[in-house]
């Protein structure tokens, strides 16, 4: 092996890059920061919640860009812990969910989804998990919030399947009767750990190497009621529940569940091992020409998110690369395979918490932040000099927030479009065309609607155009396939119909239920969650 094929494969056996998913509140920030402390980026706990305290008011939001010349959407925390490099991916959740949200779980390999132990499965990371889902991204789940009262572990597997469709394999079990929970044991190490008073814990590992949850000396720590429910509980889930299958996990067919509570640093570290140990490294990625493998020497990358900077006195914009083979050094030129360009990347970015470093390397799994002298767009790849790597296309998320806009000063027309379209390119919303409302204005798409207040501040800011902007009562899209021009769909009596950017029919409905009633009306139809390609 060549000296670059040597330094390829370790650097590429030992990263584990994933994102963390969650509904607000399950505890997702709080989880980030006790691994950050663990992987001894200590300097960083603490930024994490700072930047989630500040305030979401789109104002402020605005100022905070300014103020820093960069988002404070960032994007990557990086750490090493016991050999491994971590890439945390952040995705922005609360009232900054947007489509950003799911274009970083474009660039991750696995996802940690956090579940609150009394609430279960919630809104927010239903949605996250079906993304994950349709990538085949393999999915480890961290139920939360165990030093409280919290739903029993049978009930919160069952939902899991129910809600999400996927099977769960328990690496540790709740000690404690009726929801209020002592401790977890460790299923593979038969080992228990409990709370102890004062929001401290402890460790309790058996001396036999080879001991069972029914050893005697269980009962004396646990109580005997405690012991007996967990020895029930395990010999059901030993006989009925799944087995322990890593290809299944790696397939996204089966998520290995954790008990823990991340506020009391409970569970949190023997997750972050098993995890680490689980979790696949990068792997090879799908091109136009077949899979792309990570320690192929020839470098490619892919864009998967564009941020634009705030501040319309230097109007750079950052677009966010996931490295996926070969290795990246600073002041390296590649080819943007869109247009063919080459490119010098000068000042690569890595965005730790709120601060921005300049590095030298990255390799595949790694996430950078790169100038973007105007020429990226979302999706695209960039390669070394002479190669013609295509990654797959980037997928459409469907959109849930709809408005009309259109310029105010009807002069301004071409300002209008052409910001509309720059910004399309960058991915800040998707446009929707109405062919019976005329070319004045679009129907515009998003996934959060800060989105929207985006879009409207930055046609001002950066085109000088003020726009009218109409909201629209419709919260779910349908790409619709069988669909025949000037055929009515039936059932569609509040929505309406309209057409996306490469001119594919899409149905806009207030809800679900309106969605359901239509798809029963026309068979012929289907009703697609996304655009097939
Ligand atoms: P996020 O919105 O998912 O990022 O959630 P946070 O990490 O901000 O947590 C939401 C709230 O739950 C905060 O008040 C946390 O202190 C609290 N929290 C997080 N983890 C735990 C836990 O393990 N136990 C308890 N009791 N509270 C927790």
């Amino acid at each position: 092996m060549s000296e670059m094929a040597t330094e390829l494969h370790s650097e590429v056996q030992r990263r584990r890059t994933f994102a963390i998913i969650s509904h607000p509140d399950a505890g997702k920030t709080t989880l980030t920061e006790k691994l950050l402390l663990y992987g001894g980026a200590i300097r960083l706990a603490g930024t994490v919640k700072a930047r989630k305290a500040a305030k979401h008011a789109v104002s402020d939001w605005m100022e905070i860009e300014k103020q820093r010349g960069i988002s404070v959407t960032s994007s990557v925390l990086q750490f090493d812990y016991d050999g491994f490099r971590v890439n945390i991916l952040d995705t922005p959740g609360h009232q900054d969910f947007s489509e950003d949200t799911y274009r970083t779980l474009m660039a991750t390999d696995s996802a940690v989804m956090v579940i609150d132990v009394a609430k279960g499965v919630e809104d927010q990371t239903k949605k996250l998990f079906h993304v994950c889902r349709q990538r085949g991204i393999p999915i480890f789940t961290f139920v939360n919030k165990l030093d409280r009262h919290g739903k029993s572990p049978f009930e919160l597997m069952e939902e899991i399947e129910n809600v999400l469709g996927i099977r769960s394999y328990p690496m540790n079990w709740p000690v404690g009767v009726d929801g209020n929970y002592k401790g977890v044991y460790n299923r593979r190490l038969a080992q228990v750990e409990l709370f102890e008073k004062g929001g401290a814990h402890g460790q309790w590992v058996m001396p036999s190497t080879v001991g069972t949850v029914d050893d005697p000396a269980f009962a004396d720590i646990l109580g005997v009621d405690a012991h007996r429910a967990l020895c029930d509980d395990i010999e059901l889930l030993d006989m009925a529940g799944d087995e322990f299958d890593i290809d299944k996990v790696l397939r996204g067919e089966l998520t290995p569940m954790f008990f823990g509570s991340a506020l009391t640093n409970f569970g949190v570290r023997p997750f972050l091992e098993e995890f680490l140990k689980l979790a696949p490294k990068p792997l090879a990625r799908k091109t136009a020409d077949g899979p792309i493998d990570p320690t192929n020497e020839d470098f490619s990358a892919f864009v998967f998110k564009i941020q634009a900077n705030m501040n319309p006195t230097h109007r750079d914009r950052i677009a966010f690369i996931r490295v996926c083979s070969g290795k990246f050094t600073r002041g390296m030129s590649v080819k943007h395979v869109p247009s063919g360009k080459s490119i010098k990347l000068a000042q690569p970015q890595q965005f730790m918490a709120q601060e921005r470093v300049i590095i030298d390397e990255a390799y595949p799994g790694d996430v950078i932040g790169l100038f973007d002298p105007g020429v990226f767009g979302i999706g695209d790849t960039i390669c070394s000099e002479g190669k013609n790597v295509h990654f797959a296309d980037f997928p459409v998320f469907p959109p849930e927030h709809f408005a009309r806009v259109q310029a105010k000063d009807t002069m301004k027309r071409k300002q209008f479009v052409k910001g509309m379209t720059q910004l399309t390119q960058e991915g800040a919303v998707q446009v929707f065309r109405q062919p019976e409302i005329g070319v004045e204005s679009f129907v515009v798409g998003a996934v959060g609607v800060l989105q929207l207040e985006v879009l409207e501040y930055r046609l001002k800011n950066e085109y000088g155009v003020d726009i009218s902007m109409h909201h629209l009562p419709y919260s779910v899209a349908r790409w619709l396939d069988g669909y025949q021009e000037g055929k009515p769909v039936k059932g569609l009596d509040s929505g309406v119909i309209i057409r996306d950017i490469q001119d594919r029919p899409v149905a806009l409905f207030r809800n679900e239920w309106s969605v359901r009633w239509a798809t029963e009306q026309n068979p012929h139809i289907q009703f697609l969650l996304v655009p097939e390609r």
